[in-house]
């Protein structure tokens, strides 16, 4: 071998060692730790997935019963007004004397309920709420197409329907406020009108409905959510996601601005991306990582009849009650509350009560019976003060993404939450604007 030939391959192992650490490194940044099954981590699992992530989910319980599989399943750009609204303050001082009301707050001794608050109270405004209507109005029907998508793409199973909601109600008052909500719905380009009792009974021809009308929002579809989130996984998993279930994350460890590694009960893992989307536990964790992310857990409560004895055709909801019912696959499914407690206080099964009453109050015909307690499901809503999605990296951090804070949408955005963290993850332009959802907005 002569001395031309050597230089030449010496070059090429050279360029070959080059290669090789490139690849390693193209291999290292990209793969990423999702902490949270939830629908919001395995929305981002799967959009990351697409664009070339090796990704990892890591959630400390089985999956299958978080606050995503409970819900009512609705998938609803009708909902552009956050919980945090003008009136809200009085009436759930109202509703907190009464046990079966649809809204409570535990009173108890704690610096981060104190201050979340003191926040929402400042976000309940009309300035707010106006501000607040295109930025959810745009999630949701990124969301909405994103489902769509997935339903078309025949990768996984799942029911899905297309049949609009109708927001009910029986009082005067709210009858005037639903008016205006209708017209505001439409000014942002949804399909939505205001129905009299009579139309209303027409499209539920097989419940005798005490109504005085309600909004018939076209716009909005639904799923069934424990079904999806199962054939999601099962699916994420036979491409590769490996998901970890029944391992907390405890701890973080952190070195300049980056997070090194994440540390669970069991193990721990290089992290070269780590998205947040545990829910209502990410305020926690995001604290551990040195950021503020104000969220309270809302506790609902659902439980499901057979369709054929509650014949609802599409899904409403019962505005005095804040009562969701949701027809979906031979089941009828009815939920509600919003009970902001300590995710270790015991359930307060009275709240059940509530909807129950709400229930037999719209339907009397239906003479609805409240379910056993063990036939009641519960989950924890993670709730921002200000009723908005935390979705962007977390302050201070190279490489950490929250994907959290969705209180009452979290299944409606689930998708579109997904692709947007995939978008920030590949530092590509983001479908839309997302300083409305800064996580550093309260800071
Ligand atoms: C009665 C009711 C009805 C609802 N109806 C609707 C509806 O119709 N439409 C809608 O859009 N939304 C609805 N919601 C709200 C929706 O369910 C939530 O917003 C959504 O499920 C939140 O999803 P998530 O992925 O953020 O949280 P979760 O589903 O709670 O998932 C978070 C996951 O993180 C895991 N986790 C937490 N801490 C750790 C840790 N330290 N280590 C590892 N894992 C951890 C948890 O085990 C959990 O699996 C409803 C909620 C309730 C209660």
């Amino acid at each position: 071998m002569n001395r031309e030939q050597r230089t030449e391959n010496r070059e090429q192992r050279t360029e070959n060692r080059e290669q090789r650490t490139e690849n390693r490194e193209l291999t290292m940044s990209t793969s990423a730790i999702i902490i949270g099954g939830g629908i919001i981590g395995l929305s981002s699992a799967y959009y990351l997935h697409k664009a070339g992530w090796q990704v990892t989910v890591i959630d400390r319980g089985d999956l299958a019963n978080n606050c995503s599989s409970g819900n009512a399943g609705y998938i609803c750009p009708s909902h552009f007004t956050p919980l945090a609204a003008p009136g809200i303050i009085s009436q759930g001082l109202k509703w907190m004397l009464n046990s079966r009301s649809p809204f409570y707050i535990e009173p108890r001794l704690s610096l981060s309920l104190a201050q979340w608050g003191l926040a929402f109270m400042r976000s309940a405004t009309q300035s707010h709420v106006d501000r607040s209507a295109t930025p959810l109005r745009d999630i949701s029907l990124l969301s909405l197409a994103c489902y769509q998508e997935w339903q078309n793409s025949g990768e996984f199973p799942f029911f899905y329907r297309h049949d609009g909601m109708l927001e009910l109600c029986q009082t005067e008052e709210n009858a005037r406020h639903a008016r205006h909500t209708a017209e505001k719905a439409r000014q942002l380009g949804l399909d939505a009108e205001w129905l009299d009792a009579g139309q209303v009974q027409a499209l539920e021809p097989d419940v005798a409905c005490d109504t005085r009308g309600g909004i018939w929002f076209r716009s909005d579809a639904h799923v069934n959510p424990a079904e999806l989130m199962k054939n999601l996984a099962a699916y994420l998993t036979t491409k590769g996601v490996h998901i970890i279930d029944n391992e907390s994350v405890v701890n973080f460890l952190k070195q300049n601005n980056r997070i090194q590694k994440v540390v669970t009960t069991r193990n721990s893992y290089n992290a070269d991306l780590v998205v947040l989307a545990a829910g209502a536990w990410s305020r926690e964790l995001a604290s551990q990582l040195g950021n503020s992310l104000p969220m309270v857990a809302g506790r609902g409560y659902s439980f499901v009849k057979p369709q054929q004895d509650y014949p609802f055709r599409r899904p409403l909801i019962l505005t005095e009650g804040r009562v969701a019912i949701t027809p979906m696959d031979g089941q009828v499914r009815f939920g509600g509350t919003m009970e902001i407690t300590a995710t270790t206080t015991p359930p307060r099964f009275k709240r059940v009560e509530g909807i129950v009453q709400s229930v037999n109050r719209f339907f009397p015909g239906l003479s609805l019976q409240a379910p056993a307690n063990e036939e009641v499901w519960y989950g924890y809503r993670p709730c921002s003060p200000d009723g908005l999605p935390y979705i962007g990296r977390l302050p201070g951090l190279e490489n950490a993404i929250a994907a959290t804070g969705h209180a009452m949408l979290g299944l409606s955005l689930g998708a579109a939450t997904g692709l947007l963290v995939s978008q920030i993850a590949g530092e590509q332009k983001t479908d839309m604007d997302l300083t409305p959802f800064d996580p550093a907005r309260f800071n």
